[in-house]
């Protein structure tokens, strides 16, 4: 018995109801068809992406799923994660206790290097789990709730920019007020050009602009040059990701915020950031951070820094957006919206039960238990090219 505590909580303190271990884990590496191309300069996507889900089961019986969503050119790849999980991280979380999360993922750090978005996966997964358990949402978990709707912005990123701009009055009737447009792909008289279009068809529109690492340094000043006659709100990413100092110096120059993406991956690189200032912004993915725990401290490096966060996303469904919704949720300092919109605007389909919560251009944070929402087990069985179990 805790002195002072309520019966409620003498009960659950006192109860052994708290342990739950992991009985069984699965994984499944999925392919998914997409609505149309996409070119981020770095990479094109075109026909469908892939991901992979881990599935952990405990003794209780609740079940808890986490989502890796690799980009071969950015983080890594599908079969990556899907052998990360299956055989190095296995042993790590089957008889661990969902209780004890940080302990856990302190030995998948051991066990395994690098693989962000497998550990990402696990941690979402065991979040899930312990949620369900105990009745809770996963953002209480976190801490708790800063805010309970997160801004949407959607990338614009199809070659044929016509078909963005059928897709701008779709966002204009669904109340989405934000829009990244993908620069620096193809030829700079290009992005001009749809930024011209932009400003003076789509007027009230926050407009953001991502390199993607596009630009060689010395062609950037430039460039970017003309981009801040258009006032957009940032400029994420123009140079190549290890060109920091090249970063730095646009930063001094530009008037514009420039925002960190592909520079920061992690903590370290967030403290980076802020020692050498090379941008004014950080971008937070689940998936370069290796977790929720791990983007939520580089959101607190960054604001001790004087440093607002974006939440940024892969190609993930919407179950990696329900984790970034939550971290989101439970950290203040990611202000400047999410790009959670790949479930709803770019996938031909998506594997919840319920479509991902977006309204009015927003998304609204689940306040069900775990990651609140359940993910259909027929769809995931219709994407799948292979799967494993134990
Ligand atoms: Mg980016």
């Amino acid at each position: 018995m805790v002195r002072g505590a309520s019966a409620r909580q003498a009960t659950l303190l006192g109860s052994a109801g708290l342990a739950d271990p992991v009985e069984r884990l699965s994984v499944h590496h999925l392919r998914i068809p997409v609505s149309s191309p996409r070119d981020h300069g770095s990479g094109l996507v075109a026909g469908d992406v892939e991901v992979v889900l881990v599935r952990l089961e405990t003794r209780s019986g609740v079940t808890g799923w986490g989502e890796a969503s690799p980009w071969s050119v950015f983080t890594g790849t599908a079969e990556q994660a899907a052998a990360a999980l299956d055989r190095y991280l296995r042993p790590v979380v089957v008889g661990a206790d969902t209780a004890d999360i940080p302990a856990i993922m302190a030995r998948a750090d051991a066990a395994l290097t690098g693989h962000p978005e497998a550990k990402a996966a696990l941690e979402t997964a065991l979040y899930d789990c312990r949620g369900r358990l105990l009745g809770l949402p996963v953002h209480a978990l976190l801490g708790g709730r800063f805010r309970d709707r997160i801004a949407l912005s959607v990338s614009l990123a199809n070659p044929d920019f016509d078909a963005d701009l059928a897709l701008l009055e779709r966002l204009r009737v669904d109340g989405v007020g934000i829009v990244k447009v993908k620069t620096g792909a193809s030829d700079h008289r290009f992005d001009l050009m749809r930024l011209e279009r932009l400003r003076a068809d789509f007027p009230e529109f926050d407009v953001r602009v991502d390199y993607n690492q596009g630009m060689a340094p010395h062609e950037a000043r430039r460039r970017l040059a003309d981009i801040e006659a258009f006032n957009v709100t940032f400029i994420e990413q123009p140079v190549p990701r290890t060109c920091w100092a090249a970063m730095a110096d646009l930063t001094r120059a530009l008037k514009t915020p420039i925002l960190a993406d592909e520079s920061v991956f992690s903590p370290d690189e967030a403290v980076r950031a802020v020692s050498e200032r090379f941008c004014d912004l950080v971008s937070v993915k689940l998936m370069k951070a290796g977790g929720l725990r791990r983007g939520m401290a580089i959101a607190v490096i960054a604001e001790a820094g004087g440093m607002a966060c974006y939440g940024g996303d892969m190609f993930e469904t919407g179950l990696a957006h329900l984790a970034g919704t939550h971290m989101i949720a439970a950290s203040a300092n990611i202000s400047l919206g999410c790009e959670f919109y790949q479930a709803k605007y770019y996938l031909a389909g998506d594997i919840l039960t319920a479509p991902f919560p977006i309204e009015n251009g927003e998304v609204i944070v689940p306040d069900g238990p775990g990651l609140g929402v359940d993910v259909d087990l027929a769809a995931v069985k219709a994407y799948t090219i292979t799967e494993t179990n134990g």
